[in-house]
Order: C-alpha cells, then sequence, then structure tokens
C-alpha cells in the first residue's frame, strides 16, 4: 500500500497494512511540511531457518517500528527513528515492510528448541 505523502494531514492517523504474514499498524504523525513520523508495530509470523540448527520453524513478530518520512534529503539528525527519504510524493509502506522482513531474515534466528538452549549456556555472557 502507498500512501501520498502530502495526503497526510497535522490530525494523527491510523493505519494498518496487511501484507503476505505480517501486518504494520501504527500512527503517522506529521511534524512539518516535508517531515511525518511514524510509530507503530510490525506483528504476524515468518517461515524463518533456524541458524543454529537449519530446522525451518514460524516465528512469532513483534518489532517495534519508529519511522521518519522526509520528503527530499532530510537535513537532520535522529537516533531513535530511521529516517526514510522519498522523492515520488508517496510512502511505499509494502516496500517498508518488504525490507524489516528481509532485516529479520538476514539476523540470527533461533527455534524454539534452540532458543531455550541457548539460554541456559549463554546466561550471563554477552
Ligand atoms: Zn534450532
Amino acid at each position: 500500500m502507498q500512501i501520498e505523502f502530502k495526503k497526510v494531514g497535522f490530525n494523527k492517523k491510523e493505519i494498518t497494512i496487511e501484507r503476505n504474514s505480517l501486518q504494520l499498524h501504527g500512527v503517522l504523525d506529521r511534524q512539518d511540511k516535508e517531515l511525518v513520523k511514524f510509530t507503530g508495530e510490525l506483528t504476524g509470523s515468518l517461515e524463518l531457518e533456524c541458524s543454529r540448527c537449519g530446522l525451518d520453524f514460524t516465528k512469532k513478530i513483534k518489532e517495534p517500528i519508529r519511522l521518519k518520512f522526509s520528503d527530499g534529503i532530510y537535513r537532520g539528525f535522529d537516533d531513535e527513528a530511521d529516517v526514510i527519504e522519498f522523492y515520488e510524493g508517496k510512502i511505499d509502506f509494502d516496500s517498508i515492510i518488504d525490507s524489516e522482513e528481509e532485516s529479520i531474515k538476514a539476523g540470527y534466528n533461533y527455534c524454539n528448541h534452540c532458543e531455550q538452549q541457548d539460554e541456559g549456556e549463554n546466561y550471563g555472557s554477552t
């Protein structure tokens, strides 16, 4: 789903986007003419391969998502939100969900079995 940037008003707007097995839910909050803040959560489930034993498993996803959408180049600095610059006047939420999915898949994911084992072995040592 795409949302036209200029149609995001100054009233907070709640959105929910479903894509495959994931759902992005949150609030769009315009800061100024060129910047819209998004605070939400990605939920759902993903089929993943365990980084340890290689078995496929389904992982429940519950990730907080904080984004800022900048119409053009963002000149500020932000360490609490990822800034997404766009240029065609539209925010593409499908590609945001896709890239979150990719980053989850690219990380370390452990099936329930391996995760429980890890808790015992690695407790207190990071
Ligand atoms: Zn495993």
